[in-house]
């Protein structure tokens, strides 16, 4: 890849600083020094990794791919979660999905296969998707919607994401948001919706409504992992009522 010039750069920061991108990483420790670079003309106020720009994931515009966004990923060891991992856990389902599921994280099951929401969580998700969509009378399967995660590796015992790692992996998740342009993004328990919404309140104070990431609509509901513990019975009727309309949004 050629050297960028000033206004190549310039666009480059521009559109990743659109998609709520304040730091870029090179793609392995080791290579050189990251550096913080003022572009005071453009107002962008970027951490750009130096000096290559290869380094730099692909700038996504029109002809981003989902194809695109997973060789960019490649054997990414842009975070410390790459230390733990066994499969990088991308997405799963068609780039013309007009319904997106966005999870935490994988765990230990999306771990070992490579596929998100496959553990007792993604059973629920899945019946909960299929179930509420047949009951409605919307002819749907899983495989009809994208799902996909925050943070693409299994964070140790299963924790929390860190911010930095949100950050650096978000980069991803927004760029398949944008490659795929769905009606709208479900977005599944507290640590989702703050990635994508912004919106730092618990998710009892955020589910059920609408948000917006970008111009595309975002519905917050419970995340299915929380649904599975017997006492949450008013959570899981509240699912119910938040996924019919994301569903009724979508596909009536
Ligand atoms: N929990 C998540 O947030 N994502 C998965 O893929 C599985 C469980």
């Amino acid at each position: 890849m050629p050297p960028m010039n000033a206004e190549q750069l310039r666009q480059y920061l521009e559109f990743y600083q659109d998609l709520g991108i304040k730091t870029l990483y090179r793609p392995s420790a080791g290579e050189g020094a990251c550096a913080t670079t003022s572009e005071q003309q453009s107002g962008t106020d970027a951490l750009v990794c130096q000096p290559a720009p290869d380094a730099l994931p692909a700038l996504a515009p029109a002809g981003d791919t989902l194809i695109a966004i997973q060789n960019d990923i490649g054997d990414c060891k842009r975070c410390r979660l790459h230390e733990g991992r066994n499969k990088i856990v991308f997405g799963v389902g068609s780039e013309r999905a007009p319904l997106v599921f966005v999870g935490e994280g994988p765990g230990a099951d999306e771990d070992a296969q490579g596929i998100p929401f496959v553990g007792r969580a993604g059973q629920l998700l899945t019946q909960m998707i299929e179930g509420t969509a047949k009951k409605e009378g919307i002819a749907l399967t899983r495989e009809d919607v994208y799902i996909c995660n925050v943070v693409k590796c299994r964070p140790p015992g299963n924790r929390t994401p860190e911010p930095d790692e949100m950050e650096v992996c978000g980069q991803f998740l927004f760029r398949q948001l944008t490659t795929i342009r769905p009606k709208a993004i479900c977005v599944l328990g507290g640590t989702a919706a703050r990635a994508v919404t912004g919106h730092k309140e618990g998710v009892t104070k955020l589910r059920g409504k609408w948000f917006q990431w970008r111009d595309i609509p975002v519905m917050v509901t419970y995340h299915p992992s929380y649904l599975l513990r017997p006492y949450n019975q008013d959570a899981k009727r509240e699912a119910w009522e938040d996924l019919k309309k994301v569903l009724h949004f979508v596909y009536d």
